[in-house]
């Protein structure tokens, strides 16, 4: 039950958009001590999501396109924590902190649900092991490294084939986000194969961009279908490859599979479509839509209740013309805003005011200081468009820091250059996940090991190359594992496995495969002995020195 003595306690789920704009709009209820709102988000910072194809590119310094919650949320309080469970009967919310999982629990009057989408990891096999992913900061600021990495390789790279690979690369989705990044690349990169790796002939960098719908920017389709046939002209000189009508069936380490069966051998496979929901919502009782966001009433208000609220992406507020809110800042922004107002007009027992925010227009960058855009029913092409485009979005940067760091590095980048240091994070190999296709080679022979593997899905086969051709050794299925002699013995791979069906294995890198063997023993025995088992140690073929283990 609310105490009138004491302020009502609010909490919101997540730290974004949703979040910055009911923290705004509920400032002067804290201050007079009305309100008491806790901000809860696992990360202590905001990312800007609409200059991330320039912070890959370069253009903008990465942590310029986040602004630290410290700054953002006051006189809000901030909880930096993993929200694990809500009790809408208890009306409490447990967080475990990061450091160890420790938990705490937060009582509220009040629950605004923000917590914004996440990515949808099973459109197809390989996505969460071999694409990569462009929600949360750490996901970029990996790709934007990547991408340098693969210039320093495809630099140096002597063999053709492996060259061209790391020199294609792959964006799928040709939503505004999918179109921005594509568009960015292909400049950037020809940008650095011009100035800074000389190695690198420009004609060799492909840049595709594939989409399922007919058309790129179906954000565009019904409102401004002009905009769109401009893009795609734009878009087709600046050499972007467009694939529409197309999706992408299957990702390995080594290639992209297509629905219409075209495998395109790269190492840089960017997606940005595909959006899954929270599983905390599966939480709470609260009624959902088609695609599972929480439905509310026109007051942003969760109906049935009268101190649960939903906003932005994982929230469907009524739109003032029809339909639902789009899963886009402004929404989250308004939304939040809308909710704080109302919040304070049922403390003060005045009626609530419906969202009446209807969008202001859009924009969508094209690379090469070009652009579409359309405000308020006017429509903008080119350099104008571009300039819109950018000035709107400098304008949502969150903190007066941010907005002069992004512009001290716009200013900058004419005269030095872009931000091209490749920061590798040292990261331990670790426990991975890979995925491969049939034919596709695990390990070939005569590679150096650096991981063992076990099969969690799917079959291979071990084949030995000799001078006469091929042999198939024998078969693995799902438990069986390889690699461990090149790994424990420091030798080259003895044999190649390929997949002869889709496969999911385990890899395992050489150090903690070393560590786990040393330490516990029976893993050791298990991986150092069971290659010596008569299944996987068929007789040797003519001509080896040594017994034939499985793909050492
Ligand atoms: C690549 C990309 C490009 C985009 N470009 C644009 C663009 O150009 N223009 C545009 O308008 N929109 C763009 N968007 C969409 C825009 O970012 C979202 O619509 C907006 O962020 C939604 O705001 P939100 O408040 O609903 O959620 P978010 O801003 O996503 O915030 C959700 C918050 O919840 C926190 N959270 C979630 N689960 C937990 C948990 N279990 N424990 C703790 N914290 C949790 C997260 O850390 C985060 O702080 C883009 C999105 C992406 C991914």
């Amino acid at each position: 039950m609310t105490d009138p003595a004491k302020p009502l306690r609010v909490v919101c789920l997540g730290g974004g958009w949703t979040a910055i704009y009911l923290a705004r709009s509920l400032r002067k209820a804290i201050k007079r001590g009305d309100v008491e709102l806790t901000i809860v988000s696992r990360d202590n910072f905001h990312t800007f999501h609409g200059f991330i194809a320039e912070m890959l590119t370069g253009k903008v310094s990465p942590t310029n396109i986040t602004s630290p919650v410290r700054r953002l949320f006051p006189p809000a309080r901030f909880h930096n924590a993993e929200i694990k469970s809500v009790d809408v009967e208890q009306r409490t919310v447990t967080t475990s902190r990061l450091l160890d999982g420790k938990e705490q629990v937060l009582e509220y009057d009040h629950l605004v649900v923000a917590l914004g989408s996440i990515d949808d990891l099973s459109r197809y096999p390989g996505i969460a092991q071999h694409a990569f992913q462009l929600k949360t900061f750490a996901d970029n600021f990996r790709v934007r490294n990547h991408l340098l990495s693969m210039l320093e390789l495809a630099e140096i790279e002597t063999d053709p084939v492996e060259r061209q690979r790391l020199l294609t690369f792959i964006v799928v989705g040709g939503g505004f986000g999918g179109v921005e990044v594509a568009t960015e690349l292909m400049d950037y990169f020809r940008r650095l194969a011009r100035k800074e790796y000389s190695g690198i002939d420009p004609a060799d960098l492909r840049v595709l961009l594939v989409h399922s719908g007919e058309r790129i920017l179906p954000e565009l389709a019904t409102r401004q279908p002009k905009l769109i046939g401009y893009a795609e002209r734009t878009i087709a000189k600046g050499g972007v490859e467009v694939l529409t009508g197309t999706r992408i069936t299957a990702a390995t380490r080594d290639e992209a599979i297509l629905s219409d069966g075209t495998v395109v051998p790269t190492r840089s496979i960017i997606s940005s479509s595909g959006t899954a929901l929270s599983p905390l919502l599966d939480l709470m009782p609260y009624e959902r839509d088609a695609r599972g966001r929480v439905i509310t009433d026109e007051n942003v208000r969760v109906p049935g209740t009268d101190n649960v609220w939903a906003a932005g992406d994982c929230a469907a507020v009524p739109h003032p013309q029809g339909g639902t809110c789009p899963a886009v800042a402004i929404y989250g922004m308004y939304g939040g805003r809308q909710i704080g107002r109302n919040i304070v007009r049922q403390l003060e027992g005045k009626p609530l005011k419906p969202f009446t925010f209807a969008g202001l227009g859009d924009a969508c960058s094209l690379g090469r200081r070009k652009a579409v855009s359309h405000l308020k029913g006017l429509r903008f092409y080119g350099l104008p468009a571009w300039i819109l485009w950018r000035l709107f979005f400098w304008w949502f940067v969150p903190t007066r820091e941010r907005k002069a760091d992004i512009l001290f590095d716009w200013l900058m980048a004419p005269f030095f250059g872009r931000d091209i240091v490749g920061v590798r994070v040292a990261t331990p190999f670790g426990l991975r996940r890979e995925h491969y296709e049939t034919g596709q080679a695990v390990v070939r022979q005569g590679e150096v090991g650096q991981q063992i593997y076990v099969i969690a899905s799917g079959s291979a086969e071990i084949v030995r190359e000799t001078p006469d051709g091929e042999v198939v050794v024998t078969g693995l299925g799902a438990g069986d594992h390889f690699g461990e002699k090149a790994v424990f013995e420091e030798t080259r791979r003895t044999a190649t496995v390929r997949a002869t069906s889709p496969l999911e294995v385990l890899s395992l890198g050489q150090a903690e495969a070393r560590a786990l063997a040393e330490t516990i023993q029976t893993f050791g025995a298990a991986v150092r002995e069971l290659p010596n088992e008569p299944e996987h140690n068929p007789a040797p073929l003519p001509g080896d020195a040594a017994p034939v283990t499985p793909a050492g």
